[in-house]
């Protein structure tokens, strides 16, 4: 293990500007930690665009190793549950907010953050997976303990041709569901069918001010998206169905009614991903490992390198990334 090793480092300055930049560190800028991982591989969710633009407060330590998840191999560990040579997955517990994180070639961090990487996963499938995928695995699991099933009727995917909106498509029609794919990128059809989607409509079907109820269109959804995309799924969504709320790609704010919960019986559901409970992480994995189809994984993905990550960044949030993004270190 070389002295330095490439690093990604959001730095302040005076006037609280924020700035990302490749550099060079060593493990005693790491922060403090039970296990040392050899990173292989990471990717750049909707979250790291955010936190290396600065465009939201995600890094809230400073300077600051961005990156929320990665997977790689321990080299050192002095946490009970691993040794050096397992092969781990890390996402959240404030990686890459106030804890060092993935865009660099060596992470320290808690053994209690990590799970194993699934038997037959490589480091970059778990990657082309990544946050965005283990959160729509964690949506669908939401789904299915409110106790819907594919025979219910079809499920809506808002944010369709994102990192959460392509693996929920996948997962769903994986399941048997009938899939619905909202996208504000008509010409990504052929992409969504591709992925197991019956059927594309626009987002812009969505974004505008909702009805507090609009006619029951799907019995259950994975939405992305929030503000006035989450009010109207919800306003179409049929009686007694449920809607996994996990992003805010259109906005935080929710222009909704209460009609589709005391009138159609309509459940939300609130997803986060960053401190879930080790037990509900290791079934998602396990279930990404089984349920995914590995084709349609590939299918997603874009490999890219450590030096392209800033310019991803960027690009995630300018909507301009289709799927999912791979960084190979
Ligand atoms: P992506 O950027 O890959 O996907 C977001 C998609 O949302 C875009 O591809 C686009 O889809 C759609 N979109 C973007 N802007 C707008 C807009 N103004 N109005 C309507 N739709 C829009 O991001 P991710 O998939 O990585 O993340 C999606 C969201 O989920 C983010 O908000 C992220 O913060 C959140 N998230 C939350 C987690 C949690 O723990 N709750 C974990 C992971 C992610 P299209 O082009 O098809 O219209």
């Amino acid at each position: 293990m070389s002295a330095t090793f490439k690093a990604i480092l959001v730095t302040r300055d005076e006037d609280k500007r924020q700035s990302a930049a490749v550099t060079e560190i060593s493990e005693s800028d790491l922060m403090d930690g039970d296990v040392t991982v050899r990173v292989e591989a990471t990717t750049v969710n909707y979250k790291d665009g955010l936190a290396v633009t600065g465009r939201a407060p995600v890094v809230r330590r400073f300077p600051l190793v961005p990156g929320i998840d990665f997977a790689g191999t321990i080299v050192r560990s002095a946490h009970r549950d691993w040794a050096a040579g397992d092969r781990v997955i890390l996402n959240g517990y404030g990686v890459g907010e106030t804890h060092h994180g993935a865009y660099a070639e060596i992470a320290r961090v808690s053994g209690d953050w990590l799970v194993p990487l699934p038997a037959g996963m490589s480091a970059t499938t778990a990657m082309a997976i990544g946050t965005a995928g283990y959160t729509a695995m964690l949506s669908i699991m939401a789904l299915e303990r409110h106790g819907l099933v594919p025979a219910d009727g079809p499920a809506i995917v808002t944010g369709a041709a994102g990192g959460v909106g392509s693996v929920a498509i996948a997962l769903l029609s994986r399941l048997g569901w009938t899939v619905i794919a909202s996208t504000g990128r008509p010409e990504e059809a052929a992409y969504l069918k591709g992925l197991g989607a019956s059927e594309v409509i626009d987002r812009a079907e969505l974004s505008g001010p909702a009805k507090p109820l609009s006619r029951e269109r799907w019995i259950a959804g994975v939405d992305s998206v929030g503000s006035h995309t989450l009010a109207n799924v919800l306003s179409m969504t049929r009686y007694g169905g449920a809607i996994a709320a996990c992003g805010l790609a259109q906005g935080m704010d929710l222009p909704a009614s209460v009609a589709p919960f005391i009138l159609r019986g309509v459940a939300l559901l609130g997803i986060d991903s960053v401190m879930a409970p080790k037990a509900r992480r290791l079934a998602a994995w396990e279930r990404l490992g089984r349920d995914l189809d590995p084709a349609r994984i590939e299918a997603i993905t874009t490999t890219i390198g450590f030096d392209d990550i800033i310019p991803a960044a960027h690009d995630i949030l300018d909507g301009k990334v289709r799927g999912r993004l791979v960084v190979r270190m």
